[in-house]
């Protein structure tokens, strides 16, 4: 089968041909349809520090993903060919105490496909069937392809009560983008969401952010100033990775004020802990997705209406991919999706 391969420990990645994955009696065999490019891609194309310290190669990337199931293993009974599916990304141990309590996503011995086993640029990828999601019928097959980063939007907004609350993401890559039409449909009252980025903006703009930010113009206290917010912002959702953006956001919440941070900070990240302290604020790290809450919550709020679809700003065939990691790397692309289907 073709697929999108880290073949040697440089920059790049190559389309080649590679043995169709063979199933255990307790996986799934999926047909790829469609994938998208993730964060996570681009820094084992670029071949940076993490991923040479992470990735062996040679190894078939991608984690972002839906298909249909072409073939199911003795033990499964319930899924069978035909289905439309995703997979979760993060394939747990089932054993640690996590697990067995049926935290699976706080597993301590988590292995990433398209990271630490093979992925899902290809044809064909296998998982076990307690990492197969099965799709709601009719959905769009490139918004079912993101449900593993929407599922971060998710995992990291759903946090807090957002009811009639008012909101400060940073960052408005694809991430902040879509956690901003999250927070407007689960009934958000101010979401503000900042970048550095122009394009991002007015795309998060176009996803429900209510007021965007750019940071090198125009300071967040004068925009909360002119919002009418007294005492700052109830929720913060950091989603950029960047310090400035973290420090920011700190100081912009109200006290007693609730703040998520999916954003992976550089090593030398300082934060203002008296700020923590003081105002009193909860701060909690979020990784992946809830298994399987978030999954469930990602397809209800599809059904009843969410809408992410301007977050896809490329939608390429997978022999294209070069113009796509390119469209990435350039920042001019939020998601890309490739199409596996002849
Ligand atoms: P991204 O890099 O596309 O988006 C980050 C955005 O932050 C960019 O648009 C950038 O312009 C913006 N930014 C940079 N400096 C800023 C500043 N000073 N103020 C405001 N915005 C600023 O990333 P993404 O794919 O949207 O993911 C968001 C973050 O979440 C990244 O840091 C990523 O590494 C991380 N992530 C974490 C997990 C997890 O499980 N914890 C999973 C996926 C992604
Ligand atoms: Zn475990």
């Amino acid at each position: 089968m073709k697929a999108l391969v880290k073949k040697e420990a440089k920059p790049g990645i190559w389309l080649e041909e590679v043995p169709e994955p063979t199933i255990g009696i307790n996986d799934v065999l999926i047909k790829v349809k469609r994938t998208a490019i993730c964060g996570t891609d681009m820094h084992i194309y670029h071949w940076d520090e993490w991923a040479s310290q992470t990735i062996p190669t040679p190894m078939v990337v991608g984690h972002e993903f839906v298909g249909e199931i072409v073939e199911v293993g003795s033990n499964v009974i319930d899924f069978k060919p035909g289905q439309i599916v995703s997979g979760e990304g993060h394939v747990v141990c089932g054993r640690c105490r996590n697990c067995m309590a049926g935290r699976r996503h706080l597993c301590a011995h988590t292995s990433g496909i398209g990271v630490n086993r093979p992925g899902a640029f290809a044809e064909y990828v296998a998982l076990p069937m307690s990492n197969v999601w099965e799709h709601r019928p009719g959905i769009d097959l490139d918004i079912a392809a993101l449900f593993d980063p929407l599922g971060n939007a998710v995992h990291t907004a759903l946090q807090w009560d957002l009811l009639g609350e008012d909101v400060l993401i940073t960052g408005a890559g694809p991430i902040g983008a879509m956690a901003a039409a999250v927070c407007r449909h689960a009934g958000a009252r101010n979401v503000v969401i900042t970048d550095i980025n122009p394009e991002r903006l007015a795309l998060a703009k176009q996803l429900g952010a209510t007021r965007t930010v750019d940071v090198r113009n125009e300071s967040l206290a004068d925009v909360q100033k002119s919002l009418g917010m007294q005492e700052g912002f109830d929720i913060g959702l950091e989603m950029s990775g960047n310090a400035h953006a973290f420090n920011d956001l700190l100081s912009s919440m109200c006290h007693g004020g609730k703040v998520s941070i999916l954003g992976i900070p550089t090593n030398d990240t300082t934060i203002n802990w008296n700020t923590v302290i003081f105002n009193m604020l909860t701060l909690k790290g979020i990784y992946g997705r809830e298994m399987y809450e978030t999954w469930y919550k990602m397809s209800v709020m599809i059904e009843s209406g969410l809408d992410i679809s301007p977050v896809i700003t490329h939608r390429l065939n997978f022999r294209e991919f070069e113009t796509g990691f390119q469209a990435m790397s350039d920042g001019i692309a939020s998601k890309v999706i490739l199409n596996w289907e002849e």
